[in-house]
């Protein structure tokens, strides 16, 4: 191959190569992967080593890429500093996933240039066919799209995925690096104290899952619970949740029987009768006083399913569980569900006890809920407490317990220990 044309940016070159490959995969009933390899600092390497140095890195760095091709795969120089590798024949996206590995592995020791060193950092987006899309146009733009989030994010590579976070903007996260981080024990699990307010003393703490990923960093636990629920992923992080927890605060659980421990649950759990099981069989493991433990679900989640979250929350609450509806207000008519529902408890979603001190609505909801959980002997916890004026409000209308950064913010579970000694009571 002609080095110079092929150092020439083409992207039109890549599209009708990459039809060809996806006739052809179609054919074969084979995968195929397209990963845009993008060539972090450009601009500062070429005022640091100037431009010639730089045109010898770039073609070097081709050079590399194009030797980690197999047979039958192509390499396209797209822009200044990207190429795409189509890579043909696979039959698992696993076979992509280690290729982006090798490519990135290519960061691992500087390369010598004209006698000089330079470290680079590659950033790298994934997209297969036919897992996210049939065509070669979406196909590049969802490789497009991995690689400017993964170029966001640290150094690494994204696979390319539907999934959408709660800002509605699209994520791209790995669905095997969450998987492998559930089934290896690499999430963690943060504790936020929560207080009575008649008294300030500590009524509990909720467990919050923490996730940073090898690839992405901090993930937000919003993120990567939705794709753990959208990947079957999320019964399996409860059950750590679950366990770890318990295990965490059993001795924190038995030095007090007033606190509690509050733990998330998801939709799925609850509607389906098998995993509520589970759930109920990993509680009975680890767990010695059911009273002590709170399930937190969603008003939302719910709705979603009421028949089904109906006839799972019973059987949670007859064992003695204490069930909390959490985020309330934003979901809608659950007020009619309040009676029959098997729950203790009523959570004041954040985003109104956040602005109680400068709106005059948000104030009247977060009273008006207390007053109704009140009428029906329900508990009431209100989140999102980041300081004291709302604090002292929340007591002034009757609010039973508070939960915010003003209190404290989630922490690990070996500075828990340290902050209720330090709390006092
Ligand atoms: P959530 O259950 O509503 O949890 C409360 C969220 O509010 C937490 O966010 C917490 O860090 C945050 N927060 C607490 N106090 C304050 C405050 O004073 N101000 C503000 N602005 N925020 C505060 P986080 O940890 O990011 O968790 C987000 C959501 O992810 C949780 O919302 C929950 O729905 C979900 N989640 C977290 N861990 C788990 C889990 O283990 N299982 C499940 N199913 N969901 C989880
Ligand atoms: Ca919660
Ligand atoms: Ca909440």
């Amino acid at each position: 191959m002609n080095m110079e044309t092929s150092l020439i940016p083409d992207r039109r070159r890549l599209l009708s190569e990459l039809n060809r490959k996806i006739l052809s995969a179609q054919n074969n009933n084979t995968l195929l992967a397209l990963i845009i390899v993008h060539l972090k600092y450009l601009r500062e390497i070429n005022n640091e080593f100037g431009y010639e140095i730089a045109d010898q890195l770039l073609q070097e760095l081709f050079n590399k890429l194009e030797s980690l091709l197999q047979p039958g795969d192509f390499i396209v120089r797209i822009g200044d500093n990207e190429f795409a590798l189509v890579l043909s024949n696979l039959n698992g996206t696993g076979q992509g996933i280690i290729a982006a590995n090798r490519i990135l592995g290519l960061c691992d020791n500087p390369m010598e240039i004209s006698g000089q060193l330079i470290k680079i950092k590659l950033a790298a987006g994934v997209s297969i066919y036919p897992d996210h899309a049939l065509d070669s146009e979406v196909l590049f733009k969802h490789a497009d799209t991995a690689v400017t989030y993964a170029r966001r994010n640290q150094d690494g590579y994204m696979i390319y995925s539907d999934i959408h976070d709660h800002d509605g903007t699209t994520t791209y996260v790995m669905r095997t690096e969450l998987e492998e981080a559930t089934i290896n024990d690499k999430l963690e699990f943060f504790y936020q104290p929560k207080i009575h307010l008649k008294d300030r003393t500590i009524a509990g703490f909720e467990v919050l899952a923490r996730w940073t990923s090898n690839t992405l960093g901090e993930v937000k636990p919003d993120t990567f619970i939705n794709l753990a629920e959208a990947t079957g992923l999320i019964a399996p992080l409860t059950v750590k949740a679950i366990t770890i927890a318990l295990r965490q605060c059993k001795d924190i659980l038995a030095i007090n029987s007033n606190y509690s421990i509050a733990l998330n649950i998801s939709a799925q759990i609850l509607n389906d009768p098998d995993i509520t099981r589970l759930i109920m069989n990993t509680i009975s493991i680890w767990c010695t006083n059911p009273s002590q433990l709170i399930l937190e679900i969603t008003e939302g989640a719910i709705m979603s399913n009421p028949e089904a979250s109906l006839n799972s929350l019973g059987q949670l609450h007859n064992s003695g569980i204490k069930i909390s509806i959490d985020d309330f207000g934003t979901g809608y008519s659950s007020l009619s569900y309040l009676k029959k529902l098997p729950v203790d408890e009523i959570k004041i979603d954040k985003s109104f006890v956040l602005n109680m001190n400068e709106d005059k609505g948000s104030a009247n909801i977060v009273k008006s809920v207390i007053d109704l959980a009140h009428n029906f002997n329900l508990n009431t916890v209100a989140e999102g407490v980041e300081n004291e004026e709302i604090l002292n409000e929340l007591e002034r209308m009757g609010c039973d317990v508070a939960q915010g950064f003003y209190i404290a913010r989630p922490m690990p579970h070996d500075e828990l220990n340290p902050w209720i000694m330090n709390w006092g009571n």
